[in-house]
């Protein structure tokens, strides 16, 4: 009998865990040849999340949380989840049930028997989504697409079963600043894709501001390109050979380098461009800085319904 690891990272999800768990349940007993473990990461929530995982892993031997000691992010909930899964396959779902847990049973038959490495949901449309994020997504998607060589097309997000060897691949990747889906299209592997229709979250809250889907947008591109850093470097030779035509057209036309406002004016612009690359290199260095670091990814607080791990 194989193991699928249900990994659910979870902050303040107290609103969407009962009927996550109740219709996970079911999908999961629907799956034939196969049983599953819940790993619920508990990512630093404040409301009655950890209560809830509490009493799961009491009344069900097959449901296993850990809670982080403050919120360290998806990123750092998925990682946490996928060192602490003992499943033959492993499976990333969302706790406010936009990943449909109808589809296990699909994707368990796509990695078993079509002998792909992963079977993946991709999100058809944006349905009940705020518009103006839908349009941010699609554009940061071909940015980043065309700028990281990478296959991290839009709705091609965290949903995914895969087998142990990729599962494995994965860990390998230690690094601080995580971001799963480049991390996903990085180590390759055969991947299906099996389209699903969005919808609502079931209850609470996104836990996305424009402001924190912004910095995970910027820090998906800096985890996996240098090209802003190139872009920097070839608009600098631009610059140069700009002022040179200038210097050089100024005293063929009029006999002499002259206009001091608008040199004034050039030389302000110049460094404003020579500041916004900048800053880039300066984010390059701190990600360096960062992972130099070797931080822990994670801290646990607590691990519940592990055998080998004697309750405190
Ligand atoms: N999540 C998390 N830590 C965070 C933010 C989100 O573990 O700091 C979890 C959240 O509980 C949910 C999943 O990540 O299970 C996706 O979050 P959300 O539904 O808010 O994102 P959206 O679907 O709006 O992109
Ligand atoms: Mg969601």
């Amino acid at each position: 009998m194989d193991k699928i690891s249900i990994i659910v990272p979870c902050y303040n999800e107290e609103k969407a865990l009962p009927e996550f768990y109740r219709r996970t349940s079911e999908a999961a007993a629907d799956i034939d040849g196969a049983e599953c473990e819940f790993i619920f990461v508990d990512d630093g929530s404040s409301d009655h999340t950890p209560d809830i995982l509490e009493s799961l892993s009491r009344a069900d031997v097959r449901c296993r949380s850990i809670s982080f000691s403050r919120n360290f992010g998806k990123e750092a909930a998925m990682y946490a989840g996928l060192q602490n899964a003992s499943g033959d396959y492993c499976v990333f779902m969302d706790a406010d049930l936009q990943h449909p847990p109808e589809l296990l049973k699909e994707m368990y038959h796509v990695v078993k028997t079509e002998g792909y490495d992963c079977c993946a949901g991709l999100r058809e449309d944006r349905t009940g989504e705020n518009r103006l994020r839908s349009l941010l997504s699609r554009i940061f998607y071909k940015v980043v697409t065309h700028m990281c060589k990478l296959d991290m097309g839009d709705g091609k997000g965290d949903f995914r079963m895969m087998n142990r060897t990729m599962a494995d691949s994965v860990l390998e990747l230690k690094e601080y600043n995580r971001y799963m889906k480049g991390i996903f299209s990085f180590v390759g592997f055969d991947t299906k894709w099996i389209p699903f229709h969005n919808v609502g979250r079931t209850a609470g809250e996104t836990k996305w501001s424009f402001g924190s889907l912004f910095r995970y947008a910027v820090d998906g591109i800096l985890s996996f390109s240098p090209a802003p850093a190139s872009m920097a470097g070839a608009t600098g030779a631009l610059l140069i050979l700009a002022a040179l035509l200038t210097g050089i057209g100024t005293v063929v036309f009029s006999g002499a380098l002259s206009g001091i406002p608008l040199l004034i004016c050039l030389i302000l612009i110049l460094n404003g461009i020579q500041m916004f690359f900048l800053s880039i290199l300066g984010q390059y260095i701190s990600k360096d800085y960062m992972e130099s670091k070797r931080r822990p990814i994670y801290i646990v607080k607590k691990k519940r319904g592990f055998p080998e791990v004697a309750e405190r």
